[in-house]
């Protein structure tokens, strides 16, 4: 039996991008949207839709779900950096509906189908939002690629430097071993798409890279520096990093020319130039960056405070804007928060030590406010906001149309006249597929369910 919720607003944001009013009428018991009428249908119309189920957001925008492709949860194993439960229920109070959980940092990492299976268990029941994985390629785990793949991973990810857990890096031959695993994989999707043959690999796969590449050539050196400075840290891990990495990624992207590569977290604007060259070539290379490379500069980060530590670092003005530019040209595709909490004891807040100190910063929930802020100072509009966060990020995480319709936020601005450094806007609802999952600052998570599924 058909269930209807109807959301009606003045400022919906449909797949063009401009804010307008609608009608969009979901099917909660499917979780479906069902049909998109222009205009505000009068509530007249709808007489079999209870009043509880008529939700009418004046001109406040009404939001596709955020879909954040770059996550850690933790569990098992380090759920008390985060979990399921808390992560989700922080994604889901900022407007996001999918998060799509990185392989590592939980014990054990997702590289083998049963690993996945031990992460699903962990989240079966404790999700707010939907749940996506990642899988990990490690040196040696090449021939659990592709049962990976058909156990529903959406990617995989890598690293070309030390990742700080138990997830080792991978070199040149653990690379070649896996991309021609990986294009294989992705050859035999397109082939059964093409077939219409039902299959539950139903996209190409994609293999992530966390691109920082230590070379002796361009190690820093090793002058003895006050660890409670972030230019300390700063100089550690210089933009050649991530130019060696991508350098080396873009040359091997031409000998497995099918394959979709995708660069995690872009921090240094240096590595653009090879970007676009790759892409202007017609490589199929995508790009995300972060909030906080958009958001901060390294030179306003204070004296001791390790929570502004995260790998790549955060840089100066110069490259934040560059960054921008690289966003609004298209070379950098989608943004995302990669959330990676820990422990405090393991931040360093009490000493400050930001060198030895866990590199992540959290900021699940928060995306949307910290982007539109700097959006509205830059005239960018809020259909692009949806783009880079919505639209973009679920393509690159396996949905061949965008999964952003599974979810609706709805969101508002603030009025004028706060001090520049707070983020505009709020998230006052958030709807999974029809169905609240977040009812604002006072009610919060009461009397509402877990209802994320795991995709
Ligand atoms: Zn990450």
């Amino acid at each position: 039996m058909v269930h209807k919720r109807v959301f009606v607003g003045r400022n919906v944001v449909l797949s063009d991008g401009q804010p307008q009013p609608a009608t969009v009428i979901t099917d909660v018991s499917t979780g479906k949207i069902i049909d998109i009428l222009h205009g505000i249908s009068p509530r007249s119309s709808f007489a079999d839709v209870a009043d509880e189920d008529w939700i009418d957001s004046g001109d406040k925008y009404i939001l596709p779900g955020i879909v954040d492709a770059h996550v850690h949860l933790n569990e098992p194993g380090r759920t008390d950096w985060e979990g399921f439960w808390t992560g989700t229920r922080a994604a889901a109070s900022g407007g996001v509906t999918t998060v799509v959980d990185m392989p590592l940092n939980s014990i054990p990492p997702t590289t083998t189908v049963s690993h996945l299976e031990e992460k699903r268990k962990a989240a079966r029941g404790q999700c707010w939002t939907d749940v996506a994985f990642w899988g990990g390629v490690i040196p040696g785990n090449q021939s659990h690629l592709k049962p990976l793949v058909e156990a529903g991973v959406k990617g995989f990810k890598c690293f070309l430097i030390e990742s700080g857990v138990d997830f080792p890096c991978v070199d040149e031959s653990d690379l070649r071993a896996a991309m021609a695993e990986l294009q294989v994989s992705s050859a035999l999707s397109t082939a059964s798409d093409s077939l219409c043959s039902h299959t539950s690999q139903d996209t190409p796969t994609v293999l992530c890279f966390h691109a920082e590449l230590q070379r002796s050539s361009s190690a820093p050196t090793a002058e003895p520096s006050d660890p409670t400075l972030y230019s300390t840290f700063l100089a550690s891990r210089p933009q050649q990093l991530e130019v060696d990495a991508i350098e080396l990624i873009t040359r091997l992207h031409r000998e497995f020319p099918s394959l979709r590569l995708h660069i995690v977290h872009l921090s240094a604007a240096a590595a653009l130039p090879l970007v676009r060259a790759a892409k202007a070539s017609g490589l199929p290379l995508t790009v995300e960056t972060c909030f906080h490379y958009l958001t901060l500069s390294a030179q306003h980060i204070p004296r001791g405070r390790p929570e502004f530590k995260c790998c790549p670092p955060i840089r100066d003005d110069a490259n934040r804007e560059a960054l921008w530019a690289a966003l609004l040209d298209g070379t950098i595709d989608c943004v995302v928060s990669d959330h990676s909490p820990c422990v405090v004891a393991l931040k360093k807040l009490d000493e400050g030590d930001i060198m030895s100190a866990w590199g992540g910063i959290s900021t699940l929930g928060l995306g949307l406010n910290l982007l539109w802020t700097e959006a509205r100072k830059r005239n960018v509009g809020i259909g692009t906001v949806v783009d880079w966060l919505c639209v973009q990020t679920a393509k690159h995480a396996g949905s061949r149309t965008a999964r952003a319709s599974s979810g609706l936020a709805s969101t508002r601005t603030s009025s004028s006249g706060i001090p520049t450094r707070r983020p505009r806007g709020r998230v006052e609802q958030t709807f999974l597929r029809g169905r609240l999952v977040y009812a604002g600052l006072e009610r919060g998570f009461n009397g509402l369910e877990p209802v994320g599924g795991l995709l």
